[in-house]
């Protein structure tokens, strides 16, 4: 077989499959062809493309783009002016592809990895020209889109009229608008010129928006979700390495203060790192209510007498996006009254923030994170032995480890039994909330909003992230 045009059955488009592209040299043996010298780079470029020679597609026209001379870089390594070059030669080619006769679609893109069949490592991608324009770019324009410059950023979902689930969906069409201000969303939805509203969570819009009768707002449909806001310790740290000194922060911070006071009572309280919408979570751990008796007797125990000015020692509390910001300011007078000097630390931006935790350049950080429905795929990851990864954000960096909850995480996502399973997560989350690399404090306070006139609101574990096929307009 060499090439062939076939329909999908389900969706009845095109697709082309290509098989006879196996035949392609895979990594030439003599050097890398995209280098000064190589077979299609023989003179000097800072940028270049070119016919490519074992295209993909037999219609229309293919391009390989070299993005640098050096082959060691990617686009990501690229200067910002390097960068500029690459995308004035795309802008450059996407033009002269379209001026071609059977232009009518070009699109630019890049497979990268040997593990994909994109055998050469030099940095480089390809632009495509078809002579038609794709069905779903095609549906998309329309369904009315248009670039985002020129229309405001929206996504629009169309019905689909043969969906797998009959007589479904209920709604013709949805427009998803993309509102980043919390607050210009807040007043779409007051006046009505939004239906509905997911992932809302400053608690401060929240109880406004309760307080509208035309409004519906719910905290169902985070469960699966399942974002958990907690306090992080470094347990390598000098100070931090020890569970008592850890105790006794989780005692002296006042949970439930944050939560009234804080969160206006939006946030569902969580006392362990697994959600407390989740058939695993376990209610019965140690939860540190305030105590600062006991959490002064567990500093003293752990040799950190006072000093005559009261304090103990220091520490740092790091936050790494500004809805963070209260929780991490709310440790420094906190934990003044048991003597640790807190100071707050913040980061330039996201990336900052994530290299110094996942570096480990930290004493304690404000964290969520999610559990992404069972336990396995998003709280296993904090507290895995194994999964220590310099560098890596979300995965182990309290450098937590423990061998029996190692083995407990284990053996829970190695059975379907559901008893069983409730029963090793149990002791899993009996020994973090005592060890405790970190201390659970609330459950993100996202809630949805909906008009009144919209029926079938979704409430499932899933919310809004579920298919939204039941959804009507009243
Ligand atoms: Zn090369």
């Amino acid at each position: 077989m060499a090439r062939d045009i076939r329909t999908d059955t389900y969706l009845g488009t095109v697709v082309h499959v290509v098989a006879d592209r196996q035949n392609r040299p895979n990594l030439p043996i003599a050097g890398c062809p995209f280098c000064v010298g190589g077979l299609e780079a023989p003179e000097q470029y800072s940028v270049r493309s070119f016919p490519n020679r074992w295209p993909a597609l037999e219609e229309g026209y293919c391009e390989v783009v070299l993005y640098s001379p050096d082959h060691e870089a990617t686009f990501g390594t690229l200067t910002a002016d390097e960068a500029l070059s690459v995308v004035n030669l795309w802008a450059q080619r996407t033009q002269a592809l379209r001026e071609m006769p059977n232009g009518e679609y070009v699109i630019v893109f890049e497979n990268r990895g040997a593990e994909i069949g994109a055998t050469i490592s030099h940095p480089h991608g390809q632009i495509y020209a078809f002579d038609h324009v794709p069905p779903r770019p095609a549906r998309m324009i329309a369904a009315g889109w248009e670039p985002a410059a020129a229309s405001g950023e929206h996504v629009i979902l169309e019905r689909y009229e043969n969906y797998f689930m009959e007589g479904l969906p209920y709604l013709d069409r949805i427009v998803m608008r993309i509102l980043p201000d919390e607050s210009t969303r807040a007043i779409a939805l007051e006046s009505g010129e939004l239906q509905m509203s997911g992932f809302e969570s400053n608690p401060r819009n929240i109880v406004r928006l309760k307080k509208n009768d035309a409004l519906h707002v719910s905290s169902e449909g985070y469960a699966a979700i399942g974002p958990v806001n907690w306090l992080a310790f470094n347990t390598k740290g000098e100070k931090t390495s020890d569970p008592k000194v850890r105790q006794a922060i989780a005692y002296a911070v006042d949970r439930e203060f944050i939560n009234k006071a804080l969160n206006l009572g939006t946030a569902p309280t969580a006392l362990t790192g697994i959600h407390p919408g989740s058939p695993f979570y376990d209610a019965t751990v140690e939860a540190y209510d305030l105590d600062i008796d006991k959490a002064n007797a567990l500093l003293d125990e752990a040799g950190y007498a006072k000093g005559s000015d009261g304090m103990r020692f220091a520490l740092s509390v790091d936050y790494g996006w500004p809805a963070m910001k209260p929780y991490a300011e709310y440790m420094k007078p906190q934990l003044k009254k048991i003597g640790i000097d807190v100071a707050v630390r913040s980061s330039a931006d996201f990336p900052t923030w994530a290299k110094r935790i996942s570096t480990w350049d930290f004493d304690m950080t404000m964290d969520n994170v999610f559990n992404w429905g069972d336990p396995v795929i998003g709280v296993h990851r904090t507290y895995s032995s194994d999964n220590i990864k310099e560098g890596v954000i979300w995965s182990n960096t309290q450098q937590y480890s423990n061998a029996r909850v190692d083995e407990l995480m284990e053996m829970a996502g190695a059975t379907n039994d559901a008893n069983k399973r409730k029963e090793l997560y149990a002791e899993f989350q009996q020994i973090v909330a005592n060890e405790l690399p970190l201390y659970p404090i609330f459950a993100s306070p996202y809630h949805t909003v909906s008009s009144t006139s919209v029926g079938n609101a979704p409430d499932s574990v899933w919310g809004t992230s579920s298919p939204l096929d039941r959804v009507y307009l009243k």
